[in-house]
């Protein structure tokens, strides 16, 4: 990737030929997240998935709960040149899934590029079949079982198709993790991704449990990165056609999600915010005012925001009686959650 790249989902490039075409458009910032429902039977003891989501049908694009019939509003807010859908198991919502397929080829194009994430619980020729009609251009299973693994086969069949396995790598995941690897290049996959396991507050309990430890460095399992490694060396020297990556969490937190947050930033930045280069925006607030202060300050719910200059607030603050703050947050339509909120003044 270039500099010229970082956050700028219009130059979404494919700088890494071997990696798979949806892989290169995170990489800019360039997918939306459609997470389609909460819905699935799975049961990782892993899934890193929130339980304000996990087990819920519940519609959301990147960090907006939304209804669905703002599907495409909230991806023009972000500029995204393809999207990624995920869950839960979108594949447990079948219509929807392939009703935001058709919808959103429709209104963007179709080089518009998506790719969708399923365990594969829930795929049949028929369904399949559909996803790839209604214009799906990558597929990635993560099989969590083993008479799974035959969809990865029913899909790879699908002429023309980008199929792949996407799967969380940790110590002691080894032994099956050569297995699907193995399935994959045999069924003819293009890819598959490990991603080191990641430690979320949803599945902290359940892997201390286990015995895994979160690093001390990252919020992932300990040992996860150098697991990874052993089985894309151990793939190399099997020879498989299939490629098989690592992709590391920082990556994804450090790269493709502060560069998502620069682009909705750079569409959706208010007059007097700020944008900060890790994707966040800073602003001024004034709150239980007992004068209302100038117009140049936007009133929204129940405060004041302006830009975040120090002194500027503290100055309007002490005139119009109010309480004066600089926050940041990420730019979600609420500017919530705020990642950090400073008090000025008094
Ligand atoms: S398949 Fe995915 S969403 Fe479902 S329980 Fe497993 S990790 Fe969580």
């Amino acid at each position: 990737m270039t500099g010229e790249t970082l956050g700028d989902p219009s130059k979404a490039v494919i700088s890494k030929p071997w990696l798979p075409k949806g892989c290169n458009y995170c990489f800019t910032g360039g997918k939306a997240v459609i997470f389609v429902t909460g819905l699935c039977d799975d049961g990782c003891f892993y899934c890193p998935v929130s339980r304000e989501r996990l087990g819920r049908d519940v519609f959301y694009v990147n960090e907006e709960k939304i209804d669905f019939g703002m599907l495409e509003m909230e991806i023009e807010r972000s500029g995204a040149s393809g999207a990624s859908i995920t869950g839960g198991d979108p594949l447990a919502v079948p219509g929807r899934t392939v009703s935001v397929i058709k919808r959103l080829k429709r209104s963007f194009g179709q080089e518009f590029h998506i790719h969708l994430y399923t365990s594969g619980r829930y795929a049949n020729k028929g369904i399949l079949w559909e996803l790839y009609s209604a214009g799906l251009d990558e597929i990635r299973f993560h099989p969590t079982r083993k008479h799974l693994l035959g969809k990865i086969r029913q899909a790879a069949r699908i002429d023309g198709w980008s199929v792949g396995v996407e799967v969380p790598v940790a110590p002691g995941f080894e032994s099956w993790l050569k297995s699907i690897i193995e399935f994959a290049d045999s069924a003819g996959a293009g890819f598959v991704n490990l991603n080191e396991l990641e430690v979320s507050p949803a599945n902290i309990y359940e892997l201390e449990a286990r015995g895994y430890k979160p690093s001390r460095k990252k919020p992932v399992v300990e040992g996860a990165f150098e697991a990874g490694l052993r089985l894309v060396r151990w793939a190399r020297e099997k020879g498989f056609k299939v490629n098989v990556h690592l992709c590391p969490a920082t990556y994804k937190d450090a790269v493709q999600t502060r560069n998502r947050f620069i682009a909705t930033g750079r569409l959706d930045l208010k007059p007097y915010e700020v944008l900060t280069p890790e994707g966040t925006v800073k602003y001024g607030v004034l709150r239980s005012c007992k004068v209302p202060p100038s117009g140049e300050y936007e009133y929204i719910g129940d405060e004041y925001r302006g830009l975040p200059d120090i002194e500027k607030i503290r100055i309007t603050a002490s005139q119009h009686g109010c309480l004066g703050f600089v926050e940041e947050a990420h730019p979600t339509r609420a500017r919530k959650p705020v990642i950090e909120s400073v008090q000025v003044y008094p």
